[in-house]
């Protein structure tokens, strides 16, 4: 492609716009006003929602505080998702050493990835987008004891903000979807690797199904929040830009270090930290904590709302002796370069490169590698729950096509052995695989979230103790299974081969190359992908471990609510449109005033 001074200039033209869209969306960011009818913390994808859905009522006035800075044209471009958690827009909360896993990496510890940026996750994520099906909701109150909580309840919260452009899901799913919301979900653009893997699956006689819909097990596509543009649909994008609402105060940079409560535990306020100072703002009605997985607990016990045993060990006053930080729960999933298959004909799939065509594709045409690609799902029957949650399974894989690029040093610098990583890694480099992401959506292990220090600044101490329980490490060992069946079958061998060295570390068996042994070894060496959730488990008192109630309302406290995805009770790993639908049922709460 040959650039004329015309094309540049249209170019620089769309970026330049793209770029003050994000700026605008701050109307200024001074802190000069000090009381507000709300104060949400975090503008992840539970916050905002919060927040400009309060703020639809101009007769209310409402803070949002988010710790991290504003977006740039980096998060408008799919294709550079993992970039961005290479960023300051990633917290990275490193894990403590773990016992039973992550052995590939250096000190047996992983990070942690939440998004440190105006949308929160949702900037950063890889923006699929899909919300369990009903039996998952009914395990929620099975659990705990919620009501008001089942897939009836909270359907018509996903279906508010839904503006869902696939016209043929829409018609015939039309209980689960629709358009005319806030927020685009589209179906990416399919590549020729993942037809043939749908092609594969149904030939092994697993059926085409909807992820949403009654029964997910089976293959589908991945739905996105992508625009009809190809631009990545943050929370904050949805929500806040073209929006100006006078009465919604935003302020980025702005780390919240404590909840302030007057003598009879009313929450009043909040204290933030920007520009290297602290300020007090103050609550007319609530406060509201959005803060994210981590974040909300992390704050919560700053405030003294925790466990009083580990408060008292800082010597933190004790508003309210609560199990946050327990419960921290998720979904484990195999290091996405790992299981990796070679794409042998590399002309089917194209390669996301930061070159100017590409750029200029993406922004002018909307078109070329740096819009999203699809991804595939596959949930095994096999791996169902139990007998009770039939619809329920236990063990899914994620099939896409990812570029493994040329930089060897960044991809092998977190391993303990970068030099066997090197060598297996090296034929591929400059090349597109499919990767076999396989993932238990339901982990038994259970983890924990615990201040290091009562300085904010501090990270918090978080022990996923991922295989904790040994029957986390046999259903993801099944679940690889499964998946390889589809990866080798006969038609997908045409397309793909395996990588020509075993993964460092761990040893194929002569007879039997993908062996139990192999498998278990790979599992324990290099499962590292932990979204977490639960830190602020909702439950009906005297549920012990219960931090907020069916109204988000903080147990023992009063004008404070937690509304995200710490207070997911039942692990997955699709945490996205939950949270969002989260901050669409939490606002219904505080609007028809629950007790
Ligand atoms: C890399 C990545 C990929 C993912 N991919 C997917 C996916 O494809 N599909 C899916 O369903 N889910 C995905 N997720 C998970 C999903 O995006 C999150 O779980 C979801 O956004 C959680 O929403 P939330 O509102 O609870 O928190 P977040 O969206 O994380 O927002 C919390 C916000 O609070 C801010 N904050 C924290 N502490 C403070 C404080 N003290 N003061 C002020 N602000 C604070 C944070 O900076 C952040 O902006 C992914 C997450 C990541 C990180």
């Amino acid at each position: 492609m040959k650039f004329s001074l015309k094309m540049l200039t249209l170019l620089s033209t769309i970026i330049i716009d793209r770029q003050n869209k994000h700026k605008n969306i701050l109307n200024n960011n001074n802190l000069n006003i000090k009381y507000y009818d709300y104060i949400v913390v975090g503008s992840g994808a539970s916050g905002t929602t919060v927040a400009a859905r309060l703020a639809e009522n101009s007769k209310t006035t409402v803070l949002l505080l988010e710790a991290g800075s504003n977006q740039n044209i980096y998060n408008d471009i799919p294709a550079f998702e993992s970039k961005l958690s290479e960023t300051q827009q990633n917290w990275n909360y490193p894990t403590v050493s773990q016992k039973y896993a992550h052995f590939s990496y250096v000190d047996n510890r992983s990070n942690i990835k939440q998004g440190r940026v105006l949308g929160g996750s949702t900037a950063i994520n890889s923006m699929n987008y899909y919300r369990e099906c009903p039996d998952y909701y009914s395990l929620w109150s099975d659990i705990t004891g919620v009501k008001g909580w089942s897939y009836a309840e909270v359907l018509p919260f996903f279906l508010k903000t839904e503006n869902n452009l696939d016209n043929k899901l829409v018609a015939i799913e039309s209980k689960y979807h629709k358009s005319g919301g806030e927020l685009t979900v589209t179906t990416p653009v399919i590549d020729v690797i993942l037809k043939n893997y749908i092609i594969a699956s149904k030939q092994l006689g697993y059926k085409w199904t909807h992820m949403d819909g009654r029964n997910p097990m089976g293959t589908t596509y991945m739905q996105k929040m992508i625009d009809s543009n190809g631009f990545r649909q943050s929370i904050a994008k949805v929500f806040l830009e073209n929006r100006n609402h006078k009465n919604l105060k935003i302020l980025v940079n702005s780390l919240v270090t404590k909840i302030l409560f007057n003598y009879i535990k009313k929450a009043i306020g909040v204290e933030v930290y920007r520009n290297s100072k602290i300020y007090q703002v103050f609550a007319n009605k609530e406060v509201i904590i959005s803060a994210g997985a981590i974040g909300s607990p992390k704050l919560l016990m700053l405030s003294g709302i925790g466990p009083s045993d580990h408060l008292e060990e800082l010597n933190i006053p004790v508003v309210s002796d609560l199990k946050v930080g327990y419960n921290m729960i998720y979904s484990p999933i195999i290091d996405s370069n790992t299981i990796s298959f070679d794409i042998i004909n590399q002309s089917l799939v194209e390669k996301p490169l930061k070159t100017f065509e590409n750029i200029y594709n993406f922004f002018v045409n909307n078109s070329g590698p740096l819009r999203n690609k699809v991804s595939g799902v596959t949930c095994f029957p096999e791996m169902s729950y139990n007998s009770t949650y039939p619809q329920l399974s236990n063990g899914c894989v994620l099939s896409r096509t990812s570029y493994l690029g040329t930089d060897l040093d960044a991809m092998v610098a977190h391993y303990k052995h970068p030099d066997q990583w090197r060598q297996y890694f090296s034929p591929y480099l400059n090349r597109t695989s499919l990767s076999l992401l396989a993932l238990i959506k339901r982990a038994k292990s259970v983890g924990r979230i615990q201040l290091a220090s009562i300085d904010p600044l501090e990270e918090p101490i978080i022990d996923p103790c991922l295989f904790c329980n040994e029957n986390d490490i046999d259903d993801l060992v099944k679940t690889i299974k499964l998946a390889l069946k589809i990866y080798t079958s006969t038609h997908m061998k045409q397309k793909i081969k395996p990588y020509k060295y075993p993964i460092p570390g761990c040893t194929p068996c002569p007879n039997n190359y993908f062996c139990d042994t192999y498998l278990k070894c790979i599992v324990q060496a290099n499962t590292d992908w932990v979204l977490p959730m639960g830190g602020c488990r909702i439950g009906v008192s005297p549920d012990t471990d219960a931090v907020v109630d069916e109204n988000f309302k903080v147990f023992g406290v009063s004008n404070l609510r937690v509304i995200d995805s710490s207070i997911i009770p039942v692990a997955t790993e699709t945490i996205n449109a939950i949270s969002i639908m989260i901050g669409e049922y939490g606002v219904h709460k505080i609007l028809n005033n629950n007790t």
